[in-house]
């Protein structure tokens, strides 16, 4: 069983921008996965179904052997999103973000609280839990992100664009906690448009351009071929 699998994915948006044409993904489990291609190409697009912000026009996605259209409660307890907008109450606190985002996975409240210091200590930001968001700084937004996608431990965590707009030395910090969670056999998909981070981070990679995949191989074949 693949960690996700995308068959035939279209979609054409209200306004008839067809912003995915047919899109054929296969991640296995354990996988650090790269969705690369620039603005525009439909990758916000493919991590929104993905994560069922957005409704696809047709086609099929499962996470962990969960069709998201038959069975999509149990395809949301597996995957964590880090969306690229902050989506989060500005004049909520760091903490009770994360544990209130975990109340909607049904963790039990002192679990949840539990969860949310591991998750907030390991990203840094357990200084800052009494802060409302709106006091932090981008990278630091970034992260809380990351912590409340981590809050019910998904097996899949999926990052659309992680590290846009973070600074060089930041990113680095994020690398190496993206790398610790896939080695501790977490499957991880993250969108970027630079190679760069797909090389250092990824071992296989797909490629999307207006709306449809244009590469998919694994990363040093990648490499060889440029
Ligand atoms: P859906 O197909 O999900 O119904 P809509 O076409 O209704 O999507 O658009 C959803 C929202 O995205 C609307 O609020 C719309 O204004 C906004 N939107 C429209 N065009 C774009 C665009 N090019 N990029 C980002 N958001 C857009
Ligand atoms: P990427 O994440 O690779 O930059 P997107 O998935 O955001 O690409 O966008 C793919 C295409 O769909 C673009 O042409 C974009 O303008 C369009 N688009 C994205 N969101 C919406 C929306 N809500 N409504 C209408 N068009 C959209």
């Amino acid at each position: 069983m693949s960690a996700l699998t995308i068959r035939n994915l279209k979609k054409t948006y209200g306004n008839g921008v067809e912003a995915l044409k047919g899109i054929e993904l296969t991640v296995e489990k354990g996988d650090f996965f790269a969705l690369l291609g620039p603005n525009g190409a439909g990758k916000s697009t493919t991590i929104g179904i993905i994560s069922s912000l957005v409704n696809k026009s047709s086609g099929k996605v499962s996470i962990l052997g969960h069709d998201l259209d038959t069975e999509r409660a149990l395809a949301k307890q597996k995957i964590g999103v880090v969306p690229q907008e902050f989506n989060f109450g500005q004049f909520e606190k760091v903490f009770d973000i994360v544990v209130t985002q975990a109340g909607f996975y049904g963790i039990p409240a002192s679990l949840a609280r539990q969860r949310a210091e591991k998750y907030l200590r390991q990203l840094g930001l357990w200084d800052k839990r009494s802060n409302q968001a709106r006091t932090l700084s981008g990278g630091m937004k970034r992260r809380l992100m990351i912590a409340r996608a981590l809050v019910h431990e998904p097996d899949l965590l999926i990052l659309d664009e992680p590290t846009a707009g973070v600074d060089i030395e930041l990113r680095r910090s994020m690398w190496d906690f993206l790398i610790g969670l896939n080695e501790e056999g977490r499957t991880i998909i993250l969108t970027t448009h630079y190679l760069e981070e797909a090389e250092s981070l990824c071992r296989n990679i797909a490629i999307i351009d207006h709306g449809q995949i244009v590469e998919n191989t694994d990363m040093k074949s990648l490499l060889e071929k440029l």
